[in-house]
């Protein structure tokens, strides 16, 4: 397996274990995606409304208009639901006394698997939203995974960083009541997280094992289990600019502003980074939507970028490349056209190179040189 490597943290903006709720938003804004609405300007909606193709209201109120705001989605547009704040939801159609085989088996696609595993990693440096997941809702999580376990003939793994001794301690104190489900406590390496890296670590068949995130595992719970839409989402907000370090938890379709402003405190000239500092981007907060896509924000002093020298022929970006990429030839459009499917924008390459390449613009396809 392709050696993977432990990457260095600053200790001190690590996230605490508070965790605030923000889930009374005067407004929420959902990306329209296909040009196509369920609903009209002024219509009341319910918890549960299917107001677009693929998207349900996290609240109950009124449909406005549509605006442009920004987020992780690739969407112009976005509806505007302003919030009557009465909860109401959407008439349950069924009731969810017993799972059914034929539910769990579509939901998580276990035809002809022998493994399932649930992956409460977190692949970026200072983000512990699956983390959390597992460490707030583990008494769900385990409940249908030991509900799975005696419905297929399946081995069931959940696997955790060897740093996260809360969750452990929590977790072994209850899986004695489910002997058939087994912990991989896993060292802290970045890209562990990704499917391809942890089932090669684990030595698992990738035709042969489902990986499940937590937070994903969670939204399947409340919608097979309880028959809830998920209408939240977890979000780790950290960084050397911003204050307290927390998780957040937040209604979809949240601007992320005005949870920044109720909680925390920035410092002046800071940046924004969405989804994590090796592979996230950075973001205009002001108008940005929490959509589900967004388990993560890093609030960073800005530093001077280092201006990039001449390549020294070290052979570190090559070395380290987890999918075998040589970044230093990423310049050549033939090159990057024949290699540019094949990289997972880990960011390692940027990261290793001691005269501060920065190969990501290559691969966004700018400056050739
Ligand atoms: S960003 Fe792409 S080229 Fe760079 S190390 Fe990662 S996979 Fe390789
Ligand atoms: S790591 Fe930087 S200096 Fe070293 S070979 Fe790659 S591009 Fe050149």
């Amino acid at each position: 397996m392709q050696k993977l490597i432990e990457l260095q943290k600053d200790e001190n903006i690590l996230v605490s274990s508070k965790i605030e709720q923000y889930l009374k938003p005067d407004f929420l804004y959902l990306p329209v995606k296909e040009n196509v609405l369920n609903v009209h300007k002024n219509e009341e909606v319910l918890i549960g409304s299917n107001v677009l193709p693929q998207s349900i209201s996290p609240i109950s109120g009124y449909v406005r208009k549509l605006v442009k705001m920004d987020s992780l989605v690739n969407s112009e547009y976005y509806l505007e639901i302003e919030n009557d704040f009465k909860e109401k939801r959407k008439k349950e159609t069924f009731s969810r006394a017993k799972l059914k085989k034929e539910d769990i088996l579509k939901k998580l696609n276990l035809e002809n698997k022998k493994n399932l595993v649930l992956n409460a990693l977190d692949n970026e440096l200072y983000v512990l939203t699956e983390n959390f997941y597992l460490f707030l809702y583990y008494e769900e999580l385990l409940e249908l995974l030991d509900e799975i376990s005696q419905l297929f003939d399946i081995t069931i793994y959940i696997c955790l960083k060897a740093s996260s001794s809360e969750n452990i301690n929590k977790l072994m104190s209850a899986l004695g009541m489910y002997p058939t489900i087994i912990l991989k406590v896993l060292p802290d390496y970045y890209l562990l997280a990704k499917n391809k890296f942890l089932l090669s670590y684990l030595e698992l068949k990738e035709e042969e094992t489902q990986v499940v995130s937590a937070s994903l595992f969670y939204g399947i719970y409340n919608e097979l289990k309880k028959n809830k839409p998920t209408t939240t989402k977890l979000i780790t907000i950290s960084g050397n600019a911003i204050k307290p370090r927390m998780i957040v938890e937040v209604k979809i379709g949240t601007r992320l502003k005005e949870v920044i402003d109720e909680y925390f405190e920035v410092n002046e000239n800071a940046v924004f980074i969405a989804n994590g500092l090796m592979s996230g981007k950075e973001i205009k907060l002001d108008n940005f939507i929490v959509t589900e896509e967004l388990n993560s924000l890093l609030v960073m002093n800005s530093v001077e970028a280092k201006p990039e020298g001449k390549c020294i022929n070290c052979g570190l970006c090559s070395d380290i490349c987890p999918v075998k990429i040589k970044p230093v030839f990423l310049h050549d459009p033939k090159y990057l056209n024949h290699v540019k499917d094949k990289c997972i924008n880990c960011g390692l390459c940027s990261y290793i190179c001691p005269v501060y390449i920065k190969f990501n613009r290559y691969l966004k396809g700018e400056h050739h040189e």
